[in-house]
């Protein structure tokens, strides 16, 4: 496999783009997508409008549609699972802006809730089901969006494939893996089986802060191309301003030979390596990356106390919140119910996964450490 990464600067502007992924994919070898049946999968969390920068744009979608068209692909596809299991298919796709580009360039957008499921076999979780429609077509594109992650640090390439992953599933993978370590690998497993054939990342604007949605829109200014998904992912890494081992999907993948992750032996072209690290970036808050800070004779102690005095915990602020209710049908533990006055969060169930951080639509939740971590984790 080859560990090119092609970094270019770019806007949400659709000629440029499309130029510049053409350019960047010239630089691999890929199948002929003449007479082919083409997926393409954007991150689309929620509904939520291309300007939150919580979603893939969807000029970039549309460039490789086009691209695509021109290569003589006889069908192409755009699909995604939301968070949220109960959000209508048809509103995401509008609110994000898909339907409009697969209206207007007459493609495909996938209802993955018709399709069933192939269960996949897990280290973790036993098996884990994706949607069938991954095997009715002959390639998969990954177009992911680089954003900083309450729970994974960072959601990009690998993280990208979860969205096949239908409905209620996630919430028990959440459940299975409430570490992130373990999520990770769950994570690596559903990108092996994915197999894209080509990664693209629209860093272009991406976020910052407590993402995946609840955080700022940050311009990068970038559109990323690789194969290696651990390489496109460690360059990711690099402008989101996190050591590449720092990320568990990068560690977990490469050590089961998905790509590099040294990015000395990475070629990155079309952007000089010293630009790609990024020092200002607004990282998450998160306990776990914090507590790697912890001495190594704490180790055990700390694994001990993680559970029972040190925490990252949802607090939910009651003036924010609309009731919506997405909070509780969103929780894997059943931690949250809904009470006309106010939701509220039963902390003996919570096992700290931040899917009701990750999914409000109002930022109505903030994360809280407890008084022992505060102390030990500034
Ligand atoms: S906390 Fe957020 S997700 Fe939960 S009910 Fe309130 S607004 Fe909805
Ligand atoms: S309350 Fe939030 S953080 Fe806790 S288990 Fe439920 S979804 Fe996860």
């Amino acid at each position: 496999m080859s560990s090119k990464v092609i970094v270019y600067n770019a806007e949400y502007e659709k000629e440029s783009l499309k130029d510049k992924i053409k350019r960047a994919l010239e630089y691999f070898d890929l199948p002929n997508f003449k007479g082919k049946r083409v997926f393409i999968k954007p991150n689309l969390l929620m509904a939520s409008s291309p300007d939150k920068a919580i979603t893939t744009h969807p000029t970039v979608i549309e460039a490789i549609i086009e691209i695509l068209k021109e290569k003589e692909a006889r069908e192409i596809f755009i699909g995604d699972t939301p968070g949220n299991t109960s959000t209508n298919l048809d509103h995401l796709y509008r609110v994000t802006g898909m339907k409009e580009v697969a209206e207007r360039q007459k493609v495909n957008l996938v209802n993955l809730y018709t399709y069933g499921v192939v269960n996949i076999k897990s280290e973790v979780a036993g098996n884990i089901p994706l949607t069938k429609f991954i095997k009715e077509v002959d390639y998969i594109i990954n177009v992911p969006k680089l954003k900083t992650h309450t729970f994974m640090l960072m959601t990009c390439t690998i993280k990208n494939t979860f969205g096949l992953v239908p409905g209620m599933n996630k919430s028990r993978m959440h459940a299975i893996a409430i570490n992130p370590e373990n999520f990770a690998k769950i994570l690596v497993e559903i990108f092996s089986e994915v197999n894209p054939v080509i990664n693209i990342v629209d860093a272009i604007v991406g976020m910052e802060g407590e993402g995946p949605s609840a955080g700022t829109p940050r311009k990068f200014g970038k559109i990323i191309t690789g194969k290696d998904p651990v390489a496109v992912d460690v360059v990711s890494s690099l402008l989101l301003g996190y050591k590449p081992e720092e990320i568990y999907t990068n560690l977990i993948a490469y050590k089961k030979g998905l790509g590099e992750i040294n990015i000395e032996k990475i070629e990155v072209i079309g952007e000089e390596k010293a630009k790609i690290y990024n020092h200002d970036v607004v990282k998450v808050k998160n306990f776990y990356s914090l507590s790697k800070n912890v001495p190594a004779f704490m180790g055990s102690i700390t694994s001990f106390l993680y559970n029972k005095f040190i925490r990252q915990y949802p607090v939910i602020e009651d003036e924010k919140c609309i009731k919506c209710r997405i909070c509780e049908n969103s929780c894997p533990n059943k931690a949250i119910t809904y009470d006309p006055n106010k939701m509220i969060i039963d902390y003996k169930k919570c096992i700290s996964c931040f899917c009701c951080h990750e999914l409000c639509p109002q930022k109505a939740i903030r994360l809280e450490k407890s008084l022992l971590a505060r102390r030990l984790f500034r």
